[in-house]
């Protein structure tokens, strides 16, 4: 075999490489004992609030198993709530998905659309006894649940007739009933160790328009009693949720064997995943929006798919980080950095590179003409010479970053400072003679002179390897804005803190005005680029046409730090 072929196969091996976690490994097995035939997942959110980095990870997990196992994945939602859910959020969570590059099999699919069949459902299970109407207020249902340590008492509307229950149901549908005044429960056990199977709530009501069957419906059945039957509706082999669900399961497979149903689907759980320093749940992202503490839900501080998506993170990056950090049952807390970590080996290889000063202060090299114009062609990529070229000019005034002078000279500081001699990236050494401040004691103006002959190697015999910074030309630029962002809390798991408000951080966007090269166009600027040495930005969508707008994605190294 040939060398090529060799490194050409491992290639594609490791492309292909399958993941081995305990839910592909209950999968294979069905797949070989011919439990099943063909693989169907669904994922089924609820249109309550825009998608985050925790679906993500479900995404990933349900459209990639039907990917790998030549099955399929429907998209359900769960909207089975008319309170909270809108028409709005369906849109975008169907976008979310889209961006994600992952596509539902056949239409999307609605809890709603199984309303008439979930509601005889309940009317078979009234009819077996097995469901009641309920007229205890709901803070007396949560007493008589009990809890872990005290078990249930049998509420007194659980011995009515069948007929009863009958009559009282039909009474709820047709609007007889004041919201909260009855529900349907399941009659299991007061007294199971599982608190879920203390008779839990199958319908309630709800006098509220529904974004689909409109005002058919006045009950609506909870998620519990909806979602195990669309799940054997759509004949799901696989139906995989987060650990709290845990318990529910043994309502999912009771609901199941109790009503006239062929298909048994089977639930599985995996963890949830949580990122340092933000909130990772629809409701608690809400509050953030509905108080104006970000700028809607696709704030590029936010942890959702929108927001990640604007700061310039790439439908590849969320994907690569969701398969790294893999299917679990341990709830975890992941370390910001591994999500950076994806996108930054990315845009290492795809982002072309600009120079780019965030908090400009102006250099004058002394000793050039006024009319002095250097034109100097660098390449777009350092390591990818197809990526081309572009030019760059070099004039006597030019820009610099504040943080990169410091009027003391250290010897551990490679960068400018009074007497020190640094390398303009693609361009000359320069030494710093003095500096000029305005009346607040900032300074105003760097004066350097310019050695347009330099012998590199004398430098580096005497002194440690030369600083390198960047800069832009003071005559050629564009203005632009550039918007830093830090972790949106304090607190590195403020998903545990029921004041989670009171850990927000100040500092988490600190907006600059500074300048690029000229050499950038709108064409580079619909990709993310790379500012050199400060790190990955992307165009805000936002930009208005007076102004660009950059949005930091993440540095390069926390060793360069804006003053
Ligand atoms: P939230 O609390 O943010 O509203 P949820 O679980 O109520 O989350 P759904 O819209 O009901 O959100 O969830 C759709 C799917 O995404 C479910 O299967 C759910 O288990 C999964 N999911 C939600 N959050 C996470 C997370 N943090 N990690 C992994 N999977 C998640
Ligand atoms: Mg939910």
């Amino acid at each position: 075999m040939s060398k090529f072929f060799l490194t050409n196969f491992k290639f594609k091996m490791k492309k292909k490489k399958i993941p081995s976690n305990f839910i592909y490994k209950i999968i294979n097995k069905d797949l070989c004992t011919k439990k099943c035939i063909k693989i169907r997942t669904r994922f089924p959110p609820e249109p309550n609030g825009y998608l985050h980095l925790g679906h993500a990870k479900s995404i990933c997990l349900n459209f990639q198993i039907a990917k790998n196992f030549q099955g399929t994945c429907n998209l359900r939602f769960d909207d089975t709530n008319p309170k909270t859910q809108h028409k709005k959020y369906i849109e975008a969570i169907k976008n979310d998905i889209k961006w994600l590059r992952f596509q539902w099999y056949g239409t999307v699919r609605y809890a709603s659309d199984y309303f008439d069949k979930i509601y005889y459902f309940a009317i078979e299970l009234i009819k077996k006894n097995l469901a009641y109407v309920e007229e205890l207020s709901s803070d007396e249902i949560r007493k008589y649940r009990g809890s872990l340590t005290k078990i249930g008492q049998n509420s007194p509307y659980r011995d009515r007739s069948i007929q009863e229950n009958l009559y009282l149901f039909e009474k709820m549908r047709n609007g007889n009933f004041t919201e909260g005044s009855a529900c349907l429960r399941a009659k299991i056990d007061m007294k199971s160790p599982f608190i879920i199977m203390r008779d839990p709530i199958l319908y309630r009501i709800r006098f509220r328009s529904h974004h689909h069957t409109k005002n058919k419906w006045c009950i609506y059945p909870t998620y519990d009693f909806s979602h195990c039957i669309s799940d054997a509706i759509e004949e799901i082999t696989h139906s995989l949720c987060t650990l709290e669900f845990q318990d529910n399961r043994q309502l999912y497979n009771w609901i199941l064997k109790n009503v006239s149903i062929q298909f048994l689907p089977k639930q599985y759980e995996f963890s949830r995943i949580n990122l340092e320093y933000t909130v990772m749940s629809k409701r608690k992202l809400k509050i953030l929006v509905k108080n104006n503490i970000v700028d809607g839900w696709d704030d590029p501080r936010m942890p959702t798919i929108s927001g990640l998506r604007r700061r310039g993170y790439t439908p590849s990056s969320i994907r690569a980080f969701c398969n790294l950090i893999g299917i679990t049952k341990q709830n975890n807390i992941i370390d910001i950095s591994l999500l950076e970590s994806c996108i930054k080996k990315e845009l290492n290889v795809t982002a072309i590179r600009f120079m780019a000063v965030i908090n400009p202060v102006l250099l004058i090299l002394e000793n050039l003409a006024d009319t002095y114009e250097k034109v100097i062609e660098v390449f777009n990529h350092p390591n990818n010479h197809n990526m081309g070229k572009r030019k760059i000019f070099l004039h006597k005034k030019i820009y610099i970053d504040r943080s990169d002078f410091s009027e003391k000279q250290n010897i551990l500081y490679k960068r400018l400072s009074l007497g020190k001699k640094v390398k303009l990236r693609h361009s000359y050494v320069i030494i710093a003679n003095r500096i000029e401040k305005n009346e607040t004691g900032e300074i105003k103006t760097i004066f350097c002179t310019c050695y347009k002959k330099y012998d590199k190697n004398s430098e580096l015999k005497d002194s440690n390897k030369i600083g390198v910074i960047h800069w832009v030309s003071a005559k050629n630029n564009i203005p632009a804005e550039f918007r830093f962002y830090q972790n949106l809390f304090t607190h590195v798991n403020p998903d545990n803190i029921k004041d989670f408000l009171s850990f927000l951080n100040p500092n988490s966007l600190k907006i600059y005005h500074g300048v690029i090269e000229n050499s950038i166009t709108k064409n580079h600027i619909k990709y993310p680029i790379q500012f050199e040495r400060i790190g990955y930005f992307f165009a805000d969508q936002y930009n208005n046409n007076k102004n660009l707008i950059f949005n930091l994605i993440t540095h390069l190294s926390k060793k360069w730090k804006i003053v």
